[in-house]
């Protein structure tokens, strides 16, 4: 059985959910079996609701009755667009229609209240993908095949964190073997709003923004499925953004290490949470683009492929470097302890740590958002060493973006720091700071650099590597 998710784009308007069904049709007639379908709310709808909503908590009672016409227009012009039939096309948009009616009450009652509860914020958010599924499951139809929407209120078990809800595994196997394992077996594609799910109590819920490939995944384990597959609007996972570096490529294989890795620094790729439940089983995932569906697209999987050795090359930018200097840090146990434990009080989580051997000073890399309240909160964890002079200075330095270089297990290639050195130099990049992490499953080597530099780095690191030519 194969999961496939479609993302926002992929649904974005009548044109594109009828090429969902094609795609649809298509994997069925290769696979000879349904395909589980998760999809995403139109582009663009889910923030115009959490907006409605946001809006309705601060006393606007306009604001969302204009965005309910707007989402109704929008989504009439995609059903007119996929639905031929007038009959079906027309109870289809009597069914949106009371649904955006369900929508205007819950705002209005936001705006009574004056107070936007996170549990009240979940079911107005989530009411984009209940939208969009009805639609795709009436344009399957349409295209001849035999489809029905599901609500995965009714599937996806979760406790009550509401806004990033935490799958139960257990219940929701026995809920898709009950609801899903049926359909399909009969020849029916079930089609799943992603994002949303509810807990036990059946109070709904939704897993965090870009949840829907997080729903893709938690199905394919728990049906579970031989395979997910991601529609989205890109041919897969790509070497670098093509933004700063035109030249980059589509990978055709990354293993699950190497897609964590690019994904924390800010590739805009699978997040690590979302393939979390299917790298436990070893389902493959693939990366497709449902602009292109002839193209092969990126297969993620556990096996880690030591050609190219480098996968990709990314950038975070807007950081500050906080440096802690002192000459009484020297031999002193529990200085990084205490540096830490101050930022972890501020909030802030540190993206890259470095310590000089002499111990003089520990650098650490933050979000300039939070820079000023790291540097606060760790003078006032080391008043007493700055005014012995044992701490000298916490300084942040503005300005700063990391490149992440990831690849494969780099044991036996000591070649790839001095390449990727050689090619900073060769350049005039300066380098700031350096952190290499490595393991025999995935390599990535963090080096700080001045923002201004930070594209023309990536740039020399791909080209260095090659990686326009794979
Ligand atoms: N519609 C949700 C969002 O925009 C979930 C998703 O698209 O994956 O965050
Ligand atoms: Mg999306």
């Amino acid at each position: 059985m194969i999961v496939m998710k479609f993302g926002g784009t992929s649904v974005g308007s009548g044109a594109r959910i009828a090429g969902v069904a094609e795609i649809t049709a298509q994997t069925m007639a290769k696979t000879g079996a349904p395909p589980v379908i998760v999809v995403s709310a139109m582009s663009g709808v889910t923030d115009k609701l959490i907006k409605a909503a946001t809006l309705a908590s601060q006393g606007d009672r306009r604001a969302f009755a204009q965005i309910r016409d707007e989402l109704q227009a929008k989504h009439e012009e995609a059903i007119g667009e996929c639905v031929p039939n007038a009959e079906y096309a027309r109870s289809l948009k009597a069914e949106i229609s009371s649904l955006l009616t369900w929508f205007e009450t819950l705002c209005l009652s936001i705006a009574t209240l004056g107070e936007l509860t996170a549990r009240g914020m979940d079911v107005v958010s989530g009411m984009g993908e209940r939208l969009s599924a009805r639609v795709v499951a009436a344009a399957l139809v349409s295209h001849g095949i035999k489809a029905q929407m599901i609500e995965a209120t009714e599937l996806i078990v979760t406790d009550n964190t509401f806004g990033s809800a935490v799958p139960q595994f257990e219940a929701t196997t026995a809920k898709c073997a009950q609801r899903i394992t049926p359909l399909v077996e009969s020849g029916v594609v079930p089609v799943v709003t992603g994002f949303i799910g509810a807990t036990e109590d059946g109070i709904p819920t939704t897993l965090g923004r870009g949840g829907s490939d997080y729903s893709a995944t938690i199905l394919g384990r728990c049906l579970p499925a031989t395979e997910v597959w991601i529609w989205t609007d890109v041919n897969g996972v790509m070497t670098a953004d093509p933004r700063i570096v035109p030249d980059a490529r589509t990978l055709s294989h990354i293993s699950y290490a190497e897609i964590a890795e690019l994904a924390f620094f800010g590739a805009k790729v699978l997040h690590p949470k979302t393939i979390q439940p299917v790298v436990q089983m070893g389902i493959p995932i693939r990366v497709l683009n449902s602009f292109e569906p002839q193209n092969e697209g990126t297969l993620v999987s556990a096996v880690s492929l030591e050609i190219p050795i480098i996968k990709g090359i990314t950038a975070i930018r807007n950081l500050s470097m906080v440096t802690v200097t002192g000459s009484g840090m020297l031999g002193v146990p529990g200085v990084a302890g205490r540096v830490f434990g101050a930022v972890a009080r501020s909030g802030a989580s540190a993206l890259m740590i470095t310590q000089s051997s002499s111990e003089q000073n520990i650098c650490f890399v933050v979000k300039t958002s939070e820079a000023n309240a790291v540097v606060k909160s760790v003078e006032k964890e080391f008043e007493l060493e700055m005014a012995h002079h044992d701490v000298d200075t916490v300084k942040n330095q503005d300005q700063v973006a990391i490149i992440a270089v990831v690849g494969a297990g780099a044991t036996g290639n000591p070649d790839i720091a001095g390449q990727v050195f050689t090619a900073l130099a060769a350049s005039s990049i300066n380098i700031i700071s350096i952190a290499q992490g490595s393991t025999d499953y995935n390599y990535n080597l963090s080096i700080v650099v001045s923002q201004s530099s930070a594209d023309d780095a990536v740039r020399a690191i791909h080209s260095r590597f090659q990686l326009d030519q794979i």
